[in-house]
């Protein structure tokens, strides 16, 4: 019954009848036939299946993991170079069936479906070139100079579970798998059981690239079951989800006593500056808010707006807000697309309504969209909100923002670090440096000047992540790759035991030793 209602769907896409089928099939342990359907946000209809897999079928997907990951870690690294570069282009490739996937599950437009798609290679390009001279043998000083010397070496820790999140399905699964696989791990990905059809898309492009058999797995299911059992089985995780699950995680993670990265959730602030540019902020945040539905962890939720430039930001925010269209289209148009299902339309429409019955005002926006899509909302604007209520303080996760004036800059600085989260700020102004500075004192992990996120996102060199209910740890850059090492330290002497010479008496020794490190700490403080 899935494939005959969701074959209607599917055939307005460009991908070839029994795609998602034959992806389904490539999950290499199937359970014991149970099994999850998955449906389209664009119509609410069945599109495929997946198997639910159990505790045992993760245990088995780590165990071939293992298995394969012995090889991989002493293949040389030019050639798991090789293998990344390879993927990326392929991903470029069959862009436009992943665009239709990604369109499919998550009902998003086909624009922000093109952000998901760039990342890939320049995330496989950047570790390509870069992994190697990241994960180098390091010299570092010895205990006694010119006697003893240190060197530290990495080690890739085995196998990394990676649970990703249904908002952007292909990005935030594969940016975290690739410097996983490069730095000499084997992966088992488990995605959101709403999104998995994705990340089997990229499974079967990374086997074309050449990745081994079994180094990267897939296991399909609900979180409770699959993610905790494979947080059991791995020796890392990387996780991208809501902070309260992400708590989940964590102690599972520290029970088990792996390490883990968590890129949780944000309440980002956007500061409009007293001299920035209305009209380009406008645009930032009518991008920022709005990108995938606001279903972007690092979209700005609340707006701070000096004074002085209040009414001319806000008039030009609201136009193109009122301009944007939402729509489901397998095609370029329509700038606002779905969300994810009903419950999120649900959250998300009770989110704004509380804020009006406690004060707020619609400048835009603020309704369902049924006669466009089953849970289609529209781009809303609020002010005057509550600072107590729930769209204030909580993240919202859709296509609602709420704008505030402010004094001046000091006081968009405190409303901004006002919040338990910290991921993501933007400050808007014409004076880069002044931008720098203000960025400064806000405690988030990113903060973009003059953009609402791209420039941090796509910075790839640059580690990413979030502070306080934010998260953990940084995926992107030399960080995102070190995450996923041990460092061993392998310290060398030339004259034997650090230890009293035969016939030399103890109290000498001790004096000699004293004697030493005061000179140990002269030379650290004036040697580099
Ligand atoms: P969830 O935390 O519900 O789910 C994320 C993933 O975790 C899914 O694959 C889910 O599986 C799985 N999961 C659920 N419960 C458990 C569990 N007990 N143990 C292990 N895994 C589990 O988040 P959402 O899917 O609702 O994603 C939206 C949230 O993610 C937002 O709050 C958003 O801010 C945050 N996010 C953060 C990003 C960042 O980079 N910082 C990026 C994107 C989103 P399943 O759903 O199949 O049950």
């Amino acid at each position: 019954m899935a494939q005959t209602i969701g074959s209607r769907i599917v055939q307005e896409t460009t991908l070839e009848s029994g795609y998602l089928e034959r992806l389904a099939a490539r999950i290499e342990t199937p359970g014991d036939g149970a099994s999850i359907d998955v449906l389209t946000p664009v119509t609410d209809e069945i599109i495929g299946a997946i198997p639910a897999c159990t505790a045992d079928d993760v245990a088995v997907a780590v165990e071939r993991a293992r298995s394969a990951q012995i090889d991989w870690e002493r293949t040389a690294d030019d050639e798991r170079a090789a293998v990344l570069e390879r993927m990326g282009t392929l991903v470029l490739k069959h862009r436009e069936e992943l665009l239709d996937v990604v369109q499919l599950e998550t009902g998003k437009s086909r624009l922000h479906a093109v952000e998901e798609i760039l990342d890939v290679p320049l995330t496989c390009s950047y570790y390509a070139a870069n992994g190697s001279s990241i994960l180098a043998d390091a010299h570092r000083s010895g205990a006694v100079p010119l006697v003893t010397d240190a060197t530290v070496t990495y080690d890739p820790v085995g196998v990394v579970g990676v649970i990703s999140p249904w908002n952007y399905p292909l990005t935030l699964a594969m940016t975290d798998v690739i410097p996983a696989l490069f730095a000499g791990n084997a992966v088992v990905c488990k995605p959101d059981e709403r999104t998995p059809f994705t990340a089997l898309a990229l499974a079967g492009l990374l086997a074309e690239a050449g990745l081994p058999d079994d180094l990267f797995q897939i296991v399909t299911g609900d979180g409770p079951t699959v993610g905790s059992a494979l947080i059991d089985e791995v020796d890392y995780v990387a996780f991208t989800g809501g902070t309260e699950t992400g708590r989940t995680v964590a102690e599972r993670a520290g029970r088990n006593l792996i390490d883990c990265s968590l890129e949780l959730g944000g309440k980002n602030p956007m500061l409009v500056l007293d001299d920035a540019d209305p009209e380009t902020a406008a645009r930032g945040a009518v991008k920022g808010a709005f990108t995938n539905a606001g279903q972007l962890c690092l979209a700005p939720e609340r707006i701070y707006v000096d004074e002085r430039r209040y009414d001319e930001f806000v008039d030009a925010f609201v136009g193109a807000t009122r301009r944007l269209e939402i729509g489901l289209e397998f095609d370029y148009g329509p700038e606002v697309g779905s969300l994810i299902d009903g419950d999120h339309l649900d959250s998300v429409r009770e989110h704004v309504e509380s804020a009006v019955t406690e004060g707020a005002s619609l400048l835009s926006g603020g309704r369902a969209r049924p006669d466009v899509g089953p849970f289609c909302y529209e781009p809303t604007i609020l002010t005057d909100v509550d600072p107590d209520s729930r769209v204030a303080c909580e993240e919202t996760f859709g296509p609602v923002v709420s704008v505030h004036p402010v004094s001046g800059v000091d006081e968009a600085i405190e409303l901004a670090n006002d919040s338990e989260y910290g991921l993501n700020a933007s400050v808007w102004t014409t004076d880069r440096e002044r931008g720098r500075a203000v960025a400064r004192e806000i405690d988030c992990g990113t903060v973009c000047v003059n953009d609402p996120y791209t420039v941090g996102w796509a910075a790839t060199d640059a580690p990413m992540g979030g502070v306080g209910d934010s998260g953990l740890g940084r995926r992107h850059g030399p960080e995102g790759l070190r995450r996923y090492v041990d460092a061993q330290t392998i310290a060398t002497s030339r004259i034997g035991p650090l230890s009293a010479p035969a016939g030399v008496s103890p109290r000498w020794f001790a004096r000699f030793m004293f004697g030493l490190t005061r000179v140990q700490r002269r030379l650290t403080r004036w040697l580099p």
